[in-house]
């Protein structure tokens, strides 16, 4: 995913939750993006709030948010139900953009326009970039109502990180026995001439196999 495709899934969401930390202490707000560009995602607070003080101090901020709908809904059985749709976050650093620079931004794209409309307004405002980030999609239909398997997951990254996101791999232990496969309810693990191996875009880390596993084969990171 490139960065317009990374926006243009925060946009769909539209507000979203944005982490920072205080002195150790995790603090949430929610926000939105509001323009995108090759250097970032962007986004405006006001100098007045913790969110700017946490902003400036540590540098760094993590976002998501989750489309069509947030409300937990339930089956007949009184499980939890999520009718299809996706999750995104994505983790980063951030820097403050200067007002001047935004207003020659929106010389050359509308997107800036309303940033630079709103700190007129509201002179205490301020925009940051996310200039360097990774991150995740979630595709995910559990029920199976579109498609035959539950979960499309789709890393990314921009401005030179790496994805740091959690995997789960089977290592050499593996006495080929397919009960990790069998118990597997996202389809994410297979076998060719009994080497069994598991897709990242289709596993959700969920542990079952790793709890399966009658010789410890299994490992997560
Ligand atoms: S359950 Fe463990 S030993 Fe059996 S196939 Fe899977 S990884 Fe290999
Ligand atoms: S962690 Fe869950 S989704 Fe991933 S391979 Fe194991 S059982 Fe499948």
């Amino acid at each position: 995913m490139d960065i317009s495709e990374i926006y243009k899934a925060f946009d769909t969401i539209g507000c979203l939750t944005f982490a920072t930390v205080d002195k150790g202490v995790p603090n949430t707000r929610i926000a939105h993006l509001f323009a995108h560009d090759h250097e970032g995602l962007y986004f405006r607070t006001m100098i007045t709030k913790p969110f700017y003080k946490q902003l400036n101090e540590a540098k760094t901020v993590s976002i998501c948010g989750m489309y069509p709908t947030t409300s937990v809904q339930h089956n007949s059985d009184g499980l939890p139900y999520f009718p299809p749709g996706f999750t995104i976050r994505a983790t980063g650093d951030v820097r403050e953009i200067p007002f001047e620079k935004l207003k020659e931004k929106a010389t050359k794209d509308s997107q800036f326009e309303l940033g630079v409309k709103d700190i007129e307004k509201y002179p205490a405002m301020v925009t940051f970039c996310l200039y360097r980030a990774w991150g995740e999609v979630f595709d995910y239909d559990f029920e199976m109502e579109k498609r035959s398997h539950k979960l499309e997951r789709t890393s990314f990254s921009f401005g030179g990180l790496s994805n740091p996101a959690p995997t789960v791999r089977i290592n050499e232990n593996c006495i080929g026995c397919g009960k990790c496969m069998k118990k597997c309810s996202f389809k994410a693990i297979t076998a060719t001439e009994n080497i069994y191996s598991i897709s990242p875009n289709r596993c959700d880390v969920c542990g079952d196999c790793y709890i399966t596993c009658p010789v410890g084969a299994i490992e997560y990171t």
